[in-house]
């Protein structure tokens, strides 16, 4: 295993991310893999992202425009790559590991406010750019792989590409940076795009160069440049690269469109990335004293991808549903469920709204192919959002998945239509709603929380890792979380379930069985005589890991099916190697899974 001081020692390595050409070339995904690699040789790895937009957090984002709102467990809302890093790298990152602009700036105007300049004038450089410094080595220290020592190899991806005029503050800083922590401590990883244009189909490798030029000019070398393309790099495009970059071939590594994420750290592994960082950083291991168990788990996930056994198809019923990113979370969560089983995941995109009978009247194709969306699927999930627009067809999606016994999972307001439907169909009360949808509703099934504070939006929510008890121990949700008394899950949420309510709720079987210490917060829903009606006010997305997928997600998927009942009958182990135990029970295809994962896993 590799040991580095632990104490706050100059021989911490840091490896700058940087962006070319184009953003959304996967520069995350690459972060998170040389991140994942260092971890396999036993180093303990951090990560940091660095978005150089003024905003302090991504809290008041709309998921439009940035893609989903990632919830750390100290409650920090941040950007989703650092939801990427926690899934890849298994660890458990603080709002700290998110850097905006706006932060920085934040910090310097009340220190300068303070008086700590000494009236001095407060500039962008050194005084921006050393904060940007001191805070990238002060997280670098922080732990985060729960063993609570110091990481010793600190990742940083620089959002946006070079020459940004936003982004120009921390590529000065990192110009520096190099030099206050030494050259052997500090390397940059360049991700850039070779384009092939329509007509020839030929790699072009001159955004390539101009983005190396651009970063040349401002003070940074690139020590490996990463070619992201269509079809795997040719030799004579490396070696142009190499040429016209001032690298050697060695340094060009390509990484070209591949059928899961899973597989880039094993491209950069084939490519000697870990060779080459090992001499350049002079990280105190040796090549081949990698963990084969780690990269062996990661050929498994991508090998288990590529061979699904059995197509699952579950409906989404959301309001973001043209932008993917937006439900990035609840897509990996589902994708690790299905992955356990090697099952195929089909997600079938259904917009909320146009389930909803004004649609019927004004587009009626829309309306009766929605609804034909969710009556092919085999399971129903309606995932966390805000306002009004959406919650009827919502409501509509949660009664027929509850009338029809399909399966269903609830998440935060997917918990609150759960509640609303059954008030309005099962109880009649036609007008029960949440407050945030009508305030004067006679029937508030669902209220506000005392930390909401109406007229600011950002930061008035209940956020981060709170605990949930159970109350029975008859809940399909305990035996999927293997038994334990309590979980700690993430949360992001103003409104809550009415407690007033619950004892009528639970008089027709609608049970809250997890609920939060002081038995005031209703955190779980099951529905009892049902395949798996299941509502959580919490966002178990956050915390699924590729080999350890969240249960209220497994749950769904193992339902939708059809192998849920096998699955709790055998214990729900969920271990990848040990729980596969197909010998039995109503799935008659087991033992050719069983072969196709150990074939897979050799
Ligand atoms: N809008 C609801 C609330 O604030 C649900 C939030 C969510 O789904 N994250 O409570």
């Amino acid at each position: 295993m590799a040991e580095l001081e632990d104490s706050e020692s100059p021989s911490r390595k840091y490896v700058l991310v940087s962006g070319g050409v184009i953003s959304g070339v996967g520069k995350g995904v690459i972060t998170s893999s040389v991140g994942t690699l260092l971890k396999s040789y036993g180093l303990r790895v951090t990560a940091i992202k660095i978005d150089p937009y003024l905003n302090i957090d991504a809290g008041t984002f709309s998921p439009y425009e940035h893609g989903e709102v990632f919830v750390l467990d100290d409650g920090g809302e941040v950007d989703l790559d650092l939801g990427n890093y926690e899934r890849f790298l298994d660890i458990t990152l603080h709002r700290d590991n998110n850097i905006t602009t706006g932060k920085i700036y934040q910090h310097v105007i009340e220190k300068e406010r303070r008086g700590d300049y000494l009236g001095k004038t407060v500039q962008v450089i050194p005084h921006v750019t050393d904060a940007i410094q001191e805070w990238v080595q002060k997280v670098a220290t922080v732990p985060v792989d729960g063993s609570g020592l110091m990481p010793q190899v600190c990742i940083i991806e620089l959002g946006g590409t070079i020459g940004d005029i936003e982004g120009m503050p921390f590529v000065e800083a990192f110009r520096q940076f190099q030099f206050t922590v030494g050259q052997e401590n500090f390397c940059n990883i360049h991700v850039s795009l070779v384009p092939q244009p329509g007509n020839t189909g030929e790699q072009k490798t001159k955004p390539t160069q101009n983005s190396v030029r651009q970063l040349r000019g401002l003070g940074l070398s690139p020590d490996l440049i990463v070619c992201r393309s269509i079809s795997p790099l040719e030799e004579s495009v490396k070696q142009k690269i190499s040429n016209f970059c001032h690298v050697s071939p060695k340094q060009v590594v390509a990484i070209h469109d591949c059928t899961s994420i899973y597989r880039v750290p094993l491209l950069l592994k084939q490519q000697g990335v870990l060779d080459f960082l090992f001499k350049r950083l002079h990280l105190p291991v040796k090549p081949g004293s990698c963990s084969p168990q780690t990269i062996c788990k990661w050929k498994n996930l991508a090998d288990r991808y590529d061979k699904p056994y059995q197509p699952v198809v579950i409906a989404i019923v959301g309001k973001y549903t043209k932008l993917e990113d937006s439900y990035i979370s609840v897509i990996k969560a589902l994708r690790h469920a299905a992955l356990l089983y090697q099952l195929k995941l089909h997600i079938k995109w259904i917009e909320a709204t146009h389930l909803e009978n004004e649609v019927k009247e004004e587009d009626p194709v829309k309306f009766h192919e929605a609804w034909k969306t969710l009556c092919d699927s085999q399971g129903v999930l309606v995932p966390g959002g805000f306002g009004c627009r959406g919650t009827d067809g919502k409501i509509a999606a949660a009664e027929w998945a509850r009338t029809k016994r399909i399966p269903y999972l609830g998440v935060c307001l997917g918990m609150q239509v759960a509640v609303i439907e059954f008030a309005r169909n099962v109880f009649g009360w036609k007008d029960a709603n949440s407050v945030e949808f009508n305030p004067s509703t006679t029937h508030p099934v669902v209220i506000e929380m005392p930390e909401h504070n109406p007229g600011n939006l950002g930061g008035t929510m209940r956020l981060g890792k709170r605990k949930t008890l159970f109350k029975t121990k008859d809940s399909t949700l305990r035996k999927l979380y293997k038994n334990v008394d309590s979980v700690e899950e993430r949360h992001r949420h103003r409104y809550e379930v009415n407690p007033d309510y619950v004892k009528e709720f639970e008089s027709q079987n609608l049970q809250f069985v997890g609920q939060d210490e002081v038995g005031q917060r209703m955190e779980m829903l099951e529905l009892k005589d049902h395949p798996y009606y299941v509502a959580v006010q919490y966002h178990p997305e956050y915390l699924s890991r590729p080999l350890n997928p969240s249960p209220p997600y497994l749950g769904l998927i193992l339902a939708a099916a059809n192998k849920l009942n096998s699955f709790i009958s055998r214990g729900c182990n969920i271990s990848p190697r040990l729980s596969y135990d197909y010998t039995s029970g109503d799935d008659d295809e087991d033992d050719e899974v069983t072969q196709a994962l150990y074939a897979n896993s050799q």
